[in-house]
This record gives C-alpha cells, sequence and structure tokens, in this order.
C-alpha cells in the first residue's frame, strides 16, 4: 500500500517585511477612521443633532419676529410650520393664542397656555430684557425632549404679542439606531476591502524594493551583468541609479585589479624572460668574448632597469593609492626641480641626445608637495623622451605670475590619436604600436601624475597633434 505522504507547507508570514508593514499601516489606518466614525456618531451625534435644531428654531423664530409688521406674516408662519415640521403660535400677553385659530375660536373662548408655563418662557422676557430665549424642555406626556423659542413680537394697539416655536427633537433616537446600524455593515465592508486593497497597495510599494533587494543578491553572487531597475516612484529611482553607479565602480575595481595582475604579470615576466636568457647565453656563448659579453650584460642592465622602473611606478602607486603620505605643502622653485630632473635625464646615457630646453618667464615659485610635483615633471619629461624618437628636442616652459604658475612640456614626438587622448591617464592605458622602447612604459606614469595634480587641486591636461608632438601642462595655483 503506498502511503501518501502530504507535506503541509506552512505559509510563513516575514512580519518585519515591508510588505506587511505598509499593509499593517493601511488597515490601522482604515480602523482608525472606522474608530472616529463610530465615536463620532455615539458620542456626538445627539448634541450635534440638538445644536443643530437650536439653531434652525433660532433662525426661523428671528425671521419670523423681523416679518412681524409685513402683511404676509400669517403665510410665512404655515410655511415654516408645514416645511419644518414646527409647531408655531403666537400668544397675546395673557398666554391665550391668536394664532392659529381654529374654526370656533373666535366664538368660543381661545386655548391659552397654562400660566405657570407661559410665565416662565415669556415673562423672563421681560424680566431680563430680552427679545427672545431658546428652552430645552422635556414634558411629561412626551418621551422625547422639545426645544423651545420663545420670542418677543411687539407690542399692537397696547397689548404685547409673543412668538412661541416648539420642535420635537423626536427622530434623533430612530436615526442614531439606524445610522448605527448601516454604520456597522459599511465598517465591516470598509474593514474587509481595506485588508484587501491595502494589501495590494503595499504589494505594488514594496516591489521594487524586493526586486532591488533580489538584484543585490544576484550581484553579492558575483554576477555583474545585473541592472539594477528603476521603480516606479523617484526614491527608488534614486536608489537605482546609485546602485548601478556603485555596481559600474565595482565592475570597473574587479577589471582593474584583473589588468594590473595580467599586466604586472607580463611586465615583469618580460623582462625576467630576456635578463634569464641573455644570462644563459653569457654562460654558455659569450662568456669569453669580452665584446660580445658587454652587449649581452647591457641588455641585461637595461631590463633591470625596466624592472626597478616598474617596481618604482607600483610603490608610488600604491603609496599615492592608499593615501599613506600627506601632502605636504611648501613653497620651493619649480624650475630649480626642472633642473634636478633633466640632470638625472642627462647622465643616462640613452638619453644623451636630447636637447632639453628650459624657458622662465615671471614667478616660477610655486606651493605643493615637492617631491610628488617633482615626480610629476620626471614623468612627463620621461613619456617626452621615449615618445620623441626622431626630434629630440624638448622644452619645458614656465610662466608665472602672482596667482598661479604653469608649467609645459613640450615634445616634438609621435603625438597623441584624439581619440586615445582621453584615456591616456587611466592606469595601465598604453596607446597601441607606439613605444619607441616598448618595454620601457608601464602605462602607469600619466595616471600617477593625474592622482598627485588632483590631489594638489591642480588643474592639468595635454594639447596634442598626432604626428607633430604634445604639450602636457599643469597650472599650479598659489
Ligand atoms: P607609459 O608608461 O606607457 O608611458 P603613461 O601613463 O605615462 O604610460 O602614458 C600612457 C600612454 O600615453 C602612453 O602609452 C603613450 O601612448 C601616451 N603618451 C604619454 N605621453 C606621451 C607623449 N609625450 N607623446 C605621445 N604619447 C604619449
Amino acid at each position: 500500500m503506498i502511503q501518501e505522504i502530504k507535506e503541509i507547507k506552512r505559509i510563513r508570514i516575514d512580519t518585519n517585511s515591508i510588505l506587511f508593514k505598509l499593509w499593517k499601516y493601511f488597515v490601522s489606518f482604515a480602523a482608525l477612521i472606522l474608530i472616529c466614525l463610530w465615536i463620532f456618531q455615539t458620542v456626538f451625534l445627539s448634541s450635534f443633532y440638538e445644536t443643530m435644531k437650536i439653531h434652525e428654531v433660532t433662525k426661523v423664530g428671528n425671521e419670523l419676529r423681523n416679518e412681524y409688521d409685513s402683511p404676509d406674516f400669517e403665510t410665512k408662519i404655515s410655511n415654516y410650520a408645514n416645511t419644518k415640521g414646527f409647531e408655531i403660535k403666537v400668544l397675546d400677553e395673557t398666554g391665550s393664542w391668536v394664532y392659529p385659530l381654529r374654526l370656533f375660536d373666535e366664538f368660543v373662548e381661545r386655548p391659552r397656555m397654562i400660566w405657570e408655563n407661559f410665565d416662565n418662557f415669556f415673562g423672563s422676557l421681560k424680566r431680563e430684557n430680552r427679545t427672545y430665549k431658546i428652552y430645552t424642555v422635556r414634558y411629561e406626556n412626551l418621551n422625547d425632549p422639545s426645544v423651545i423659542y420663545a420670542g418677543y413680537l411687539g407690542n399692537t394697539n397696547g397689548e404685547d404679542y409673543y412668538l412661541y416655536i416648539n420642535s420635537v427633537l423626536k427622530p434623533v433616537d430612530a436615526t442614531v439606531d439606524v445610522i448605527k446600524r448601516i454604520l456597522l455593515i459599511i465598517s465591516i465592508i470598509s474593514l474587509g476591502l481595506a485588508l484587501i486593497v491595502a494589501y495590494f497597495v503595499s504589494k505594488r510599494l514594496s516591489n521594487p524594493l524586493v526586486r532591488m533587494s533580489n538584484t543585490a543578491k544576484q550581484l553579492a553572487q558575483g554576477d555583474y551583468n545585473v541592472k539594477f531597475k528603476k521603480g516606479e516612484y523617484s526614491e527608488i529611482d534614486d536608489l537605482s541609479n546609485t546602485l548601478n553607479y556603485a555596481k559600474n565602480e565595482l565592475t570597473k575595481t574587479i577589471e582593474m585589479r584583473k589588468d594590473l595582475i595580467a599586466n604586472v604579470s607580463h611586465d615583469l615576466k618580460t623582462p625576467l624572460t630576456v635578463i634569464k636568457s641573455y644570462g644563459e647565453m653569457i654562460r654558455d656563448i659569450s662568456g669569453p668574448n669580452e665584446e660580445l659579453r658587454n652587449k649581452h650584460l647591457d641588455t641585461i642592465i637595461s631590463e633591470t632597469d625596466n624592472l626597478t622602473n616598474l617596481v618604482n611606478d607600483l610603490l608610488d602607486l600604491s603609496k599615492i593609492e592608499s593615501n599613506l603620505e600627506e601632502t605636504k605643502k611648501e613653497e620651493f622653485d619649480l624650475s630649480e626641480v626642472i633642473y634636478d630632473v633633466i640632470e638625472r635625464f642627462k647622465v643616462n646615457k640613452s638619453c644623451s641626445e636630447y636637447d632639453f630646453e628650459v624657458l622662465v618667464n615671471g614667478d616660477s615659485n610655486i606651493k605643493a608637495d615637492k617631491s610628488k610635483i617633482r615626480q610629476v615633471v620626471y614623468n612627463l619629461i620621461n613619456n617626452a623622451v621615449n615618445y620623441s624618437p626622431h626630434n629630440k628636442k624638448i622644452t619645458l616652459k614656465l610662466d608665472g605670475d602672482d596667482k598661479k604658475t604653469e608649467f609645459h612640456c613640450i615634445d616634438r614626438g609621435i603625438g597623441i590619436k584624439e581619440e586615445d587622448i582621453e584615456g591616456i591617464w587611466e592606469r595601465f592605458y598604453r596607446v597601441r604600436n607606439n613605444h619607441t622602447r616598448p618595454e620601457i612604459g608601464t602605462g602607469l606614469g600619466l595616471y600617477i601624475v593625474k592622482t598627485i595634480l588632483e590631489m594638489h587641486g591642480f588643474e592639468y591636461g595635454v594639447k596634442s597633434k598626432y604626428g607633430e608632438g604634445s604639450d602636457f601642462y599643469f597650472i599650479a595655483t598659489k
């Protein structure tokens, strides 16, 4: 017998999720509104109704008092009595009804108000010198209280006349009962609707965030092709822009790290291979032959120089990037640094044919980190030397005033194509096939220059024409 085992899946509600929280807030909000409605209708509705009634009776009473002299006064009374359902009477000073009169009232004794009541309502008007008063009265024989308006109409033929309006507050309890029932039904329906609508609204609001968190998880697992999608509202758009930017930067850094390892291992391997093979050649072939041996040894020395250059550049780079060294600003003469650097090139045998021209105009003092600026000058001159295979004249120009000093390193070498100009400042960027001595470049020189100049806040750049030469410059502010 095959036993069917059913797996009972429990639906787990994440009470910390934004979906649940939004839903909870929406439903609480709906419940709060319903509670307010209930409180209003049970606590305030009766007194609100009474106030409204008093207001209405007072308005009608005052309007009728103002119309007392008009010829259609009686029509107005019956109109109000009919439309508003009020009991309206006009009494004389003895408490007898003057209006409305029933059929035989002219001939029999007119009905009159109990004197005690009359005195209570109207006597106090005179005593307190008021034109009208409002009372809420509960008569013994009636269940519902009444709003009574007692007003003074005026004196005609030596007799005072009074206006009496009675409106029963009767419908209020019955109405409240009906309203209560309706409200109960409305509350149940609207609470049910709120539960459903709030769920969908919350889902819609939280969806972009859930999507974003899923994308972030993918990114964390190493999928760098993900894209954070924009949401339905601007905060999510901002967040997705920021995350996309961060992702791009992260991807770039990872690419750079890969490049760095690939470049460095390549750049280390090539000279090492050359050194090894020349070493072997000396051992096996050129050992006794002094001329050939020296030639091979020169190659080994020059390859060692390349390696030293690379290692130095890498060290500079890591120092600059990790911000280990702070910029120590001091005032110094930039032209001295230039002469100093040129001397270093001149002692190098391979640079002996270069013609260095220095033009100093105006103030050549600047305030900066001397050793770092020396490195900038060195790297720029080094490039000018490297990329000037034929015309070996290199001009170093300084143009200064009391606000700034401009430095230019001008060569008449191979120049840079326009499409390459933007890239040359990046790490390990090397324009393809243009090295006069390809083994020399590390692709780090200009990146180091850029980092140092940006550290100082100095403007920098290059003007170059392919095939004619380049002018690298920076402007040191004081
Ligand atoms: P590299 O060690 O390769 O010279 P850099 O960062 O100093 O690295 O320069 C990056 C690239 O910019 C070089 O490979 C070269 O193609 C180009 N470049 C730099 N300076 C010059 C120059 N003075 N003339 C022509 N091209 C240059």
